[in-house]
């Protein structure tokens, strides 16, 4: 255990080294005198979190950190980049929960945006017009969730994890199982307030400013900063029926999430994930169940865990039972693999909470994640079972997960958002969450070539997959990723940001 130990400690030591050569041994940048009016903060402890992210495979250090007290520090802050002969790099840093640097500014200024205070979050309406919460871009879901559940409201659209901010997933789309139901979350947001690249302060809606509005929707964070979401809430459910539903054939489990998809009234959460021998015990099952399963897995190779919850409250609990018996009449699995759980909402929408802080606990959570997010076109997804989790995932068995896969409704993503998905016709599409970490026993970079040979193959194969949080480091892979997209996507750059400021980690303008 001592070797593992010290194995573990290796990419620690690396990265602190790393860290310290690169503070020492900085070049000398570029800094105009705007830059150091603004009180930054560069001692070790801003500078390490602010060159660090949750993906741990990049390290870039800024010039400095703005730690802002009010909205006016940060219009001030860009406005001086903006004027400046001599313009540099800003990145709004939410909970740095990227995994390639998105939320980093090489010799720029990083905004740590959990130091603002001063919008807090604010639950507003009523039942006739709807209600809504207006949070700062810096607030976190969790305590979205918990300020909006003391006024029995919620927002409808989730991400899998709660301590991610508002800013942050709304930069790229904030997906869950809800997706299908409500669309992402870039979907449930009726006003921002944004400070462009020019330092302008500006209120925008679908009907004011709403070229702002869905450029910023999915934008990545090129076009503002985002300070204020007005976030649509509906009444909150206090209990959910969970379940886990096994099955061995890829056909029928995503003709069973498909149909649940796409009927009215039935459960409000639908996602999948696979079971393979190696897959990580999970807490939804009991042991017994857990070893059950593990055994046919390992016999199987490869099983699907469809997961689907109904929220209910007091008013429904006598016949809630009833309802998903009919709901289950019409899906295509054996009777002794339907796994269930009754648990509160929030438990239900914090779970994987529980997960981290016990990954924490092993030293598993603090780890590099070469994570790979696709959407894949619905036409292609038997292939992609085949071609990705079969033969490249479970066959090469060199990564355990966990591994997501589950269709989402289209309708609700409207294409005037930045955001980018299958550019087919059809109702649905696919998504895939390859959340590999590395660790004791697992080299990065040995993930890093499956994400490539994953890339490859569907390259090969025709299956024209977009990627989410996507990453690419020449223009050329940004321009084939936004596609039919890329000519807005730019205008908007030049109408919002056009000294290139904003998130320059997302590689996008500064790539070659
Ligand atoms: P950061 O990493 O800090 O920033 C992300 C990008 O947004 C950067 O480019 C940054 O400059 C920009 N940005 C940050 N704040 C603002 C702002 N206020 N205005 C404008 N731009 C801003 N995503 C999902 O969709 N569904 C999931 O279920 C899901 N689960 C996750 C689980 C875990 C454990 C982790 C680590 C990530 C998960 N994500 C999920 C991904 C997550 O949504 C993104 O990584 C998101 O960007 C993280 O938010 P953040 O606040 O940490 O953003």
């Amino acid at each position: 255990s001592h070797v593992l130990h010290a194995y573990f400690l290796v990419p620690f030591i690396i990265h602190s080294l790393v860290f310290m050569t690169l503070m020492s041994s900085r070049p000398l940048p570029n800094t105009p005198n705007e830059i150091t009016e603004n009180n930054l903060c560069t001692d070790t402890i801003c500078m390490k979190t602010a060159s660090s992210d949750y993906g741990k495979l990049v390290q870039e250090l800024p010039f400095g950190v703005l730690r802002p007290s009010s909205v006016s520090d940060i219009a001030r802050l860009v406005k001086s980049s903006y004027n400046s002969s001599s313009p540099f790099t800003i990145a709004a840093r939410g909970n740095g929960h990227s995994v390639r640097g998105q939320a980093m500014a090489k010799d720029g200024v990083v905004i740590e945006m959990s130091s603002l205070k001063d919008i807090g979050i604010r639950v507003s309406g009523n039942s006739s017009l709807g209600f809504y919460a207006d949070v700062g871009g810096e607030q976190l879901w969790i305590d979205v969730l918990r300020a909006t559940l003391q006024h029995g409201l919620a927002p409808v659209s989730w991400t899998d994890y709660l301590y991610l901010t508002v800013g942050g997933t709304l930069s790229n789309a904030g997906i869950s199982g809800q997706s299908s139901f409500h669309g992402p979350q870039i979907s449930n947001v009726l006003e921002m307030d944004v400070i462009t690249g020019k330092g302008e302060l500006i209120t925008c809606s679908e009907n004011t400013n709403s070229d702002l509005f869905y450029a910023v929707l999915g934008g990545l964070g090129q076009f503002g900063i985002i300070t204020r979401a007005r976030i649509v809430l509906d009444k909150a459910p206090t209990r959910v029926k969970w379940f886990q539903i096994i099955y061995d054939d890829f056909a029928k489990f995503t003709k069973d999430q498909e149909y649940l998809i796409s009927i009215d009234h039935g459960f409000d959460y639908v996602e999948g994930s696979l079971i393979m021998e190696n897959t990580p015990a999970s807490n939804f099952f009991t042991p017994d169940d857990e070893s059950m399963i593990n055994s046919l897995a390992s016999k199987k190779g490869i099983l699907y865990s469809l997961e689907a919850v109904k929220y209910y409250n007091d008013e429904i609990i006598n016949t809630i039972d009833e309802e998903l018996q009919v709901i289950f009449k019409a899906l295509n699995f054996k009777s002794e693999f339907i796994f269930s759980k009754d648990a509160t909402f929030f438990d239900f929408l914090n779970r994987v909470r529980a997960e981290e802080l016990l990954l924490q606990s092993l030293a598993l959570w603090d780890v590099p994640h070469p994570w790979l997010n696709l959407f894949i076109p619905r036409s292609r997804i038997a292939d992609f079972n085949q071609g990705v989790f079969v033969d490249i995932i479970q066959k090469q068995s060199l990564s355990s997960g966990p591994f997501l896969v589950y269709p989402i409704n289209r309708k609700k993503w409207d294409d005037r958002m930045s955001v980018v998905i299958p550019e087919d016709d059809d109702d649905m599409f696919y998504t895939a969450a390859l959340l590999n970490a590395a660790g004791p026993a697992v080299d990065p970079a040995v993930i890093e070539e499956q994400n490539k040979k994953i890339l490859e193959y569907c390259n090969k194969a025709g299956i024209k997959i977009k990627q989410y949080f996507p990453h690419y480091t020449r223009k050329l892979g940004w321009m084939k990723h936004f596609g039919n997209k890329w000519s807005a996507f730019k205008e908007r750059k030049e109408q919002f940001d056009p000294k290139l400021i904003l998130s320059p980690g997302q590689r996008i303008f500064n790539s070659d």
